[in-house]
């Protein structure tokens, strides 16, 4: 089940989405869920479930027990997060462009 994500322009998106598009997630953890026991008993395989603390986004790591990779990974981005494409030549913007636009937005707070 795929939740439909609307895109925002790079100029409307919320600060809180910028710093993390600027400087990665905030990760903090929240609790263990889809707990997979084997037939012995042990736990062959578990999903970590994580929030970042400033934007919300969640992200589900599925990891295998005793090895401790990562079996698939899945995010669950908050309304508002991504951005539509806009880079140069119509490429989705990079971290170079998210840093440019917060620039932008400190300058305009200096010159306030
Ligand atoms: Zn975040």
């Amino acid at each position: 089940m795929t939740k439909k994500v609307t895109r925002v322009t790079l100029v409307n998106l919320m600060d809180k989405f910028l710093d993390c598009h600027c400087f990665g997630h905030n990760w903090r953890w929240t609790k263990d869920k889809d707990i997979l026991w084997g037939r012995s008993k042990a736990v062959v395989q578990y999903t970590e479930v994580l929030r970042c603390s400033r934007c919300t986004m969640k992200r589900l790591d599925t990891i295998a027990v005793p090895s401790m990779d990562l079996v698939k990974r899945h995010y669950d981005p908050p309304e508002g997060y991504y951005v539509e494409r806009g880079g140069e030549e119509g490429r989705p913007h990079n971290r170079r462009d998210f840093k440019r636009e917060a620039f932008a937005r400190r300058q305009k707070r200096w010159a306030a």
